[in-house]
């Protein structure tokens, strides 16, 4: 499964979030391939389609697509030099898809900032710098590496000079991530590399009551990084907020003025910035969201079912959630036109509510 590691100096808020992160996890029951472990978080997708398909269909459950959060670690300024970033941060962050840095907005006397003083854009900075120095560390090795076998025709020169030109941009002080497409580097041949900065960013500010009031701060900051995505959130109030009952918990956020959890704006945002989107399915046992890449074919999405659901592909019965809603059942959508047969070549759309027809 796709993970989001986080990331993030150290009193920032990182734990705090992740523990309201795990209490918010999904039953590992419901999904039994998720594999629970210490460090990771498995939330539910908020979709609220499930509910209204679930009504539709009489089902007795949703099942909500899930979001994986890491808990990577604390990078401190100085983590690349000596002793390096340790082998097993490097690992963690390594095999994460994207990468969540927590950034401190809030004040609190009472909690002490590493560099002495609050300051969103030279913390982001420090993260940045210590990434780019990793990933300086390993193009040294790569780049040599690469030149040889080059040489011996046993890699391309395309990968070469995608490794020397993200030397060049992480010189200039640039991130991959927002300066790989400028300079005109390949951008498969730059994930090839596996360099932490070239991985997809969002950053989570941790904010208090006057931050989250706060448009012309947000703004400020959203655009600090763009194109990456940022979410405003209260670290402390999400963990007490996931303590409560739904109702309880959406009368709180509705007082605080808020429409949607952080958590959950984090959940839909990552889940984004993976490259991700649903498809559902729905019956008297279950509405159900299934998890496939942007751009998946109709087999493609059958496969996340099961293997013999792409291999046997013969066609899927395809309706768009909002003329489902219109018609009011699927016997209805039928009638009016509105339920189509899809053959493989079809492409996904997100939200289709999909019945797919196999051999066995
Ligand atoms: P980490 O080192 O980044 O994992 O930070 P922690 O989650 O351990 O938080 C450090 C301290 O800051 C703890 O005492 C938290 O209670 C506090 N803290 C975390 N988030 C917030 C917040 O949103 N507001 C305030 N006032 N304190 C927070």
């Amino acid at each position: 499964a796709l993970t989001i590691g986080i990331v993030g100096l150290p009193n920032v808020g990182k734990s705090t979030l992740f523990n309201a992160l795990t209490r918010a996890q999904v039953l590992a029951a419901n999904y039994p391939f998720a594999t629970i472990e210490p460090n990771v978080g498995v939330v539910p997708l908020p979709d609220r389609r499930l509910e209204v398909l679930a009504e539709i269909f009489g089902s007795e459950r949703v099942l909500p697509a899930t979001v994986s959060f890491v808990d990577i670690a604390g990078i401190v300024r100085g983590a690349s030099e000596g002793e390096g970033l340790g082998n097993k941060f490097l690992a963690n962050i390594r095999e994460a898809d994207a990468i969540c840095q927590v950034t401190r907005v809030f004040q609190d006397p009472d909690v002490v900032h590493v560099e002495g003083t609050i300051s969103p854009r030279d913390d982001i900075e420090t993260i940045n710098t210590e990434l780019a120095l990793a990933d300086l560390q390993t193009l040294e090795k790569t780049i040599p590496r690469l030149e040889k076998e080059v040489r011996g025709k046993k890699a391309d020169q395309a990968l070469l000079d995608a490794a020397v030109g993200a030397q060049k941009v992480l010189e200039s002080g640039t991130t991959l991530f927002r300066g790989a497409a400028a300079a005109g580097l390949d951008p498969e041949r730059v994930a090839e590399l596996q360099l932490l900065t070239s991985k997809p960013f969002i950053y989570v500010f941790n904010t208090d009551d006057a931050g989250l009031a706060d448009p012309a701060m947000q703004a400020e900051l959203r655009d600090l990084v763009a194109p990456a995505d940022a979410i405003f959130l209260d670290a402390k109030f999400e963990s007490e907020l996931v303590e409560l009952e739904p109702g309880d918990a959406a009368e709180m956020l509705a007082e605080n003025g808020q429409d949607e959890a952080g958590l959950d704006q984090l959940a839909r945002v990552g889940f984004h910035t993976l490259g991700l989107q649903t498809y559902l399915t729905a019956g008297p046992k279950e509405s159900r969201a299934w998890t496939i890449h942007q751009g998946w074919t109709a087999p493609q999405a059958a496969g996340v079912i099961h293997t013999d659901f792409q291999k046997g592909f013969i066609k899927a019965e395809v309706i768009g959630f909002e003329d489902l809603v219109e018609a009011g059942s699927v016997a209805a959508a039928r009638a009016a036109g509105k339920a189509r047969i899809e053959g493989k070549d079809y492409v996904m759309a997100d939200g289709d509510v999909v019945e797919f027809r196999f051999n066995v």
